[in-house]
């Protein structure tokens, strides 16, 4: 995303983020539309000679207006629920250019999405096979199904978002997978598309794509010879970002690597991006509360916490804070834990770090656009964050910081009269 400093304030694509603390109030996310518009098109362009169908994973942000923007730019969409499915059919997305993962769908979230004729159902077990074998046939439709499978290679990643090793929950073993398409090319309300996986996130080197990927062709090639052709390979998304000093993910490698390949089979790609389109075009900005020093720690106390941004607590994610006014003179640059007011050790956004801040001073974490406001919650009882989109020099809120009474709203209806 493009920050720089105006008169010593940190900006946001030329907008300075003390003026939209203040004017949005604290804490709030602010994203950069052209930001997730480079990102999206930095696929568009590496892949271009393969024109894959770029399904954008919803859960990494799913804003109304963060989901329209990408469907204005020809974005199909990754969903894992029906209210994933909601958003994007509000948002103006296309449900035909969206794929349905996840491994726990339920009857009704099948039946929404065959009636939305969805491009694909990513069916993860056969269990769920059969349970979108009965639901199609009792609609008198066809559903299109990929079947996710589980090539057990290791990303290399936090082991809570590696979901491609094979004690993993997701997905079908390479081992299953032949005889249930061969069954499952039977079904007369079943159509065997393609196949998919999705290896896990935050994956900054190529091999374990490059493996996968094998591993999906070599499936595709077997059941060809039994007379099975497939149209599409799906890679799932998992690209990584730069939040410290992780290499940049080399689309155009894996773009040069997979055009021949696909052709050989006249494969279709599809691709389900999440963190690396959204992740780096949004921040979390927060105001410093109290300074708190003992013998031998520094807190910095702000008004953000685990509820607002879980990925330090979670993960142990690392994401990079900059004070967003200027150093004062009367203060001294000094390494802080940077905490939130929740009641748990856990509930910090970052470990020594070195800032020079003061109470009343508002700081920016970066990098937070992905799994942050998604993640959030109510826990402490605390509303949720405003969100913020910067879009051609302005900023407008797109959605609105949550009430202290609509925090309590369906609970007051509850309360018996005594
Ligand atoms: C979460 C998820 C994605 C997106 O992953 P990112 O790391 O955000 O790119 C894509 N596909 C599936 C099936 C997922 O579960």
């Amino acid at each position: 995303m493009s920050l720089d400093r105006r008169d010593g304030i940190l900006a946001l694509d030329g907008l300075k983020l003390s003026e939209v603390a203040e004017t949005f109030g604290t804490p709030c996310y602010v994203y950069s539309a052209a930001s997730i518009i480079r990102n999206y098109q930095a696929f568009e362009h590496a892949f271009a000679e393969i024109n894959p169908l770029i399904c954008y994973a919803v859960k990494a942000n799913s804003n109304l207006s963060i989901l329209a923007l990408l469907a204005s730019m020809g974005a199909g969409f990754d969903i894992v629920s029906s209210g994933e499915l909601e958003r994007v059919r509000l948002a103006g997305g296309s449900p035909q250019r969206s794929v349905f993962s996840g491994v726990g769908k339920t009857a009704r979230e099948i039946q929404d999405a065959l009636r939305e004729d969805i491009h694909c159902f990513n069916v993860e077990s056969e269990a769920e096979l059969s349970a979108l074998a009965r639901i199609a046939e009792d609609a008198q439709l066809i559903a299109p199904v990929s079947l996710r499978v589980n090539p057990d290679v290791d990303p290399k990643t936090h082991p809570y978002i590696a979901t491609g090793l094979k004690e993993a929950k997701f997905g079908v073993s390479m081992q299953q997978a032949e005889r249930i398409y061969q069954e499952a090319a039977k079904h007369p309300h079943l159509r065997m598309v393609g196949i998919d996986c999705h290896i896990g996130s935050q994956i900054t080197e190529i091999e374990p794509y490059l493996e996968a990927a094998t591993r999906l062709f070599e499936m595709v090639d077997q059941l060809t010879k039994t007379g099975l052709q497939l149209q599409h390979v799906d890679l799932g998304g998992g690209m990584g970002i730069r939040y410290q000093n992780e290499p940049a993910f080399p689309l155009e490698e894996l773009a040069r690597w997979l055009k021949p390949r696909l052709d050989e089979r006249q494969l279709e790609l599809i691709l389900e991006p999440g963190r690396s389109i959204v992740a780096d075009s949004g921040l979390l900005i927060t105001e410093v509360l109290y300074i708190k020093s003992s013998e031998d720690k520094h807190f910095c106390v702000v008004d953000a916490a685990m509820n607002d941004l879980i990925r330090p607590s979670l993960y142990n994610a690392w994401q990079k804070i900059e004070s967003i006014e200027p150093a004062g003179t009367d203060t001294e640059a000094l390494h802080y834990d940077v905490v939130g007011p929740i009641c748990e050790t856990g509930d910090f956004l970052a470990k020594d770090r070195l800032l020079n801040t003061a109470a009343g001073q508002r700081l920016a974490v970066l990098d937070a656009g992905a799994y942050g406001f998604v993640m959030s919650s109510n826990y402490n009882s605390r509303p949720r964050a405003a969100e913020i989109l910067i879009e051609a020099g302005t900023a407008r809120v797109i959605r609105p910081r949550e009430s202290l009474s609509a925090l309590v709203k369906d609970e007051l209806g509850c309360l018996t009269s005594s």
